[in-house]
């Protein structure tokens, strides 16, 4: 018999559920174990994963393949298009094998809870482990047992539960058996570039360095030296104040409760006490958590849906130009445009511009939400669906717990106060490196020897704000 860990988006061995459970199981009925890994790059596309996130996952899907060599077990990758085609590549298998289960994290998207779901359907021995938040969705309810639309409540309901189990990530599995070979390792990490290499276009800057080992050095980089100043420093583009784990985590290189566990070892009382230094940064890993949460509860967020009903009445002008301005950092607004080419240069965008620049592209142009979300998808080497749609409806007025429809980000003074020295803006818009600070933060009337060929704005402040407020008063309850 043969026992089958499915590697999906849960690209590590320490603190993995499924993949314990898969080596506890092998060894109770004496089975052999097996990893996958399964190329799907039509759904990919049509998912909108971006070029940068398929080769951060090719480059951990390598390290995996080592590390479960060295415990005596060998990970083998399959293709196929669609997730429709997965449950009969699983049934060719069950014919020439004899498989006794096959052990995969749930996924809270619904494209993938399908696949599964279709997997059950076909017969197939599907176990699946929840590791993708630290409480399971549908685990964290309202006394009249519904998902919570604020996140306030939602905060303090899974701090309360949180506190009843202990946090304790799981080590890796023992070995299995010896391990494997060196050159069938070669043979694997040449099979996995043979899949993955066509499905890559833009070049990996490598400032994101793959693996376990860099993303727990990371974590404990960040808990032991800058999580306490986090709420004062977060806010500011040109610090490293926040963690940089989100390419990590939504790939599964970190569990969130690798995370919660390195936070309470420091700060034990960060659960209970409402005055914890670290309190800040614990709501932003459950805000995670709650765009998870609802994402699994309200189906339609993963098909493109409005969270708010109201906001199918709005009518978007969807400029094609003035998207490709956005998209490429020519909009005239210095913030907007040195934010936007963080974005393509590096495939991140720091928390504080990714709200701007949605603002700005959801009110100021009043181009629809869906747009900005899928160009963000493209490009970050963190896309995750739940997290994405739910910072652009944040951002868009349409989601929710969301921004109120009429409060509008002011490009210029966020960039006045976010980057109050201009380092950011200069560093990413070397055109106007010697512009003087008074001007930095506004957008540039004239082309100058200063500006060079910087643009003019595409959109005058405060007309373009009238304009969102007339076309998201819809958003107004009745
Ligand atoms: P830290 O500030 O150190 O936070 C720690 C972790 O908490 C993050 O790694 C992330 O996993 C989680 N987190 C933090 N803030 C949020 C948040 N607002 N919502 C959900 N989770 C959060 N995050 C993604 O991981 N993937 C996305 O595709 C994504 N798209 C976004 C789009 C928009 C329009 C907005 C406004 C936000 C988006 N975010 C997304 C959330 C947030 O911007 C990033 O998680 C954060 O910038 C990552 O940096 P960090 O790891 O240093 O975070």
């Amino acid at each position: 018999p043969t026992v089958f860990i499915w590697f999906r988006n849960d690209l590590r061995v320490t603190d993995n559920q499924a993949l314990s459970a898969a080596c506890e199981h092998a060894k109770t009925v004496n089975a052999n174990i097996q990893a996958v890994y399964i190329v799907t790059p039509a759904q990919w596309q049509a998912h909108d994963v971006g070029s940068r996130q398929l080769d951060f996952i090719r480059r951990h899907l390598q390290l995996v393949a080592r590390a479960l060599a060295s415990l005596g077990i060998e990970l083998t990758v399959w293709q196929c298009q669609h997730f429709a085609d997965i449950p009969a590549l699983w049934q060719r298998q069950l014919s020439s094998r004899n498989i006794v289960a096959i052990y995969a994290g749930r996924e809270p998207e619904l494209n993938e809870i399908r696949r599964d779901q279709a997997m059950l359907n076909h017969g197939l021995p599907l176990q699946l482990t929840n590791e993708h938040c630290l409480l399971a969705p549908g685990s964290v309810l309202t006394k009249s047992g519904e998902m919570y639309r604020v996140f306030t409540p939602f905060f303090r309901r899974w701090r309360e539960i949180a506190q009843q189990y202990p946090v304790v990530p799981l080590g890796p599995p023992a070995p299995v058996g010896p391990a494997i070979a060196d050159v069938n390792i070669e043979s694997l990490l040449d099979t996995i570039n043979r899949y993955f290499l066509p499905l890559i276009k833009s070049d990996n800057h490598y400032q994101w360095p793959a693996g376990e080992g860099e993303a727990q050095r990371r974590l404990q980089h960040f808990v032991f030296t800058a999580v306490s100043d986090y709420q004062q420093q977060r806010d500011f583009p040109a610090l490293d104040g926040t963690s940089s784990l989100s390419p990590y985590l939504t790939l599964g290189v970190l569990s969130p409760r690798q995370c919660f566990a390195a936070l309470l070892a420091r700060f034990p009382a960060a659960l209970a006490d409402d005055t914890s230094p670290v309190r800040c940064w614990l709501s932003e890993l459950v805000w995670r958590e709650f765009y998870r949460h609802l994402l699994v509860a309200f189906s339609a967020l993963s098909m493109g849906g409005n969270f708010n009903p109201l906001a199918d009445g709005i009518v978007w002008r969807n400029h094609p130009q003035e998207f490709s301005a956005w998209c490429e950092g020519r909009t005239g607004y210095p913030i907007v445009d040195a934010a936007m080419r963080q974005l393509n240069n590096t495939g991140w965008m720091h928390n504080r511009l990714r709200m701007v620049v949605a603002s700005f592209l959801s009110k100021h142009l009043l181009i629809d939400w869906r747009w900005g979300e899928r160009y963000f998808r493209q490009q970050l080497l963190d896309g995750d669906l739940a997290a994405n749609n739910g910072g652009w409806q944040w951002s868009a007025g349409t989601g929710c717990d969301a921004q109120p429809w009429f409060r509008i980000f002011n490009p210029i003074s966020q960039s006045e106060k976010f980057d109050a020295d201009g380092s950011f803006i200069r560093h990413w818009l070397p055109e106007l490196r010697h512009w003087p600070l008074a001007q930095l933060h506004q957008p540039v009337p004239e082309k100058s020897l200063f500006t060079g060929d910087y643009p003019a704005p595409i959109v005058e402040h405060s007309s373009a704000r009238q304009r969102a407020l007339s076309a998201l008063a819809v958003l107004k309850k009745a």
